[in-house]
């Protein structure tokens, strides 16, 4: 089985091409899927552990992904929510609700402690034990994560000379940095501002000859503007494929600004991965409402 592949557009002779990962998987989907495959069969395989934890915002798409993996595979999941002012709030949050209702046990933390949760002392200051718990770090990358985003390229992509994709952690361009033709052009478009993030990626691989685009953040980590989500809408109405807001959508928009602007130097082939993510839509726009702002994702 492998992810279908869809052409989008011709725009100044680039012709684009989406992969959609965003439709494939096995009941979860998007690079979630990818990264949670090998940590979940890792896991099956050591009868001494009971369950998994892991961390993640009130809107993670990897907490939703991993309580969703949880239910599907019989396995106890727990979550460690950044945030303590959510524990009153769970009803209000579409994330949080379905980590829930697939079963996960959730833990919320301050922002404080949240910040700590690297250190040893983290599990004596939540006074919470994870002894027979597989740990996944936030975000889900670890070395099991990147093997399974290493899948997501296909044996005939080598006709691409380019290949996108959004990076949080970069979990999900390490894979691909992994498999990738040295022919191609690889290109991450960040969706959070933070200084060292193309160092922090490459310290999870063979380091590689890759680009990292950072104008397309629109002021941070699941933050947004009226043009990005006019996009998003129109992109929906144009050619069918919903993109979601902290992504995908920052990423397109960013593909389509540097082509329209002749700036687009990597290769008149483009292959962009769609992660997925979709489930963060509803909350998004509740946020939004919350806001006061009447600028929503249809
Ligand atoms: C988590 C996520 C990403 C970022 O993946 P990283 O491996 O953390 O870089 C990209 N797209 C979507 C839709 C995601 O949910």
């Amino acid at each position: 089985m492998k992810a279908s592949t869809d052409f989008i557009t011709e725009i100044k002779g680039y012709k684009l091409w989406l992969r959609r990962e965003d439709q494939f998987g096995e009941g979860i989907t998007g690079n979630k899927y990818r990264k949670l495959k090998y940590n979940i069969l890792q896991l099956k395989k050591n009868n001494n552990l009971t369950g998994l934890i892991t961390f993640g915002g009130a809107f993670s798409n990897h907490l939703y992904a991993t309580a969703l993996a949880g239910k599907i595979h019989g396995i106890k999941t727990f979550g460690i929510v950044r945030g303590e002012e959510w524990r009153s709030k769970i009803t209000d949050n579409p994330t949080l609700t379905n980590c829930l209702d697939y079963g996960m046990k959730l833990l919320f933390v301050s922002r404080n402690i949240y910040k700590q949760k690297h250190t040893s002392a983290f599990w004596d200051l939540i006074n919470f034990s994870p002894k027979n718990l597989y740990i996944i770090p936030e975000g889900g990358t670890n070395d099991l994560a990147i093997k399974g985003t290493s899948e997501m390229l296909q044996e005939e992509d080598c006709k691409y000379e380019s290949l996108c994709c959004p990076v949080g952690t970069g979990g999900t361009i390490a894979g691909i940095l992994k498999n990738f033709n040295p022919k191609q052009k690889v290109i991450g478009f960040s969706s959070l501002n933070h200084q060292g993030l193309k160092k922090d990626v490459n310290k999870l691989i063979y380091p590689v000859q890759w680009e990292l685009i950072n104008d397309y953040t629109f002021g941070g980590y699941a933050k947004t503007k009226p043009e990005l989500i006019s996009f998003i809408n129109n992109f929906k109405k144009k050619y069918s494929i919903q993109l979601d807001p902290i992504y995908t959508g920052k990423m397109l928009f960013g593909i389509f600004d540097k082509i329209k602007k002749g700036k687009w130097v990597w290769g008149k082939n483009i292959l962009i991965f769609h992660t997925g993510g979709l489930q963060s839509i509803e909350g998004f726009n509740q946020r939004q409402y919350q806001k006061g702002l009447k600028c929503t994702l249809i």
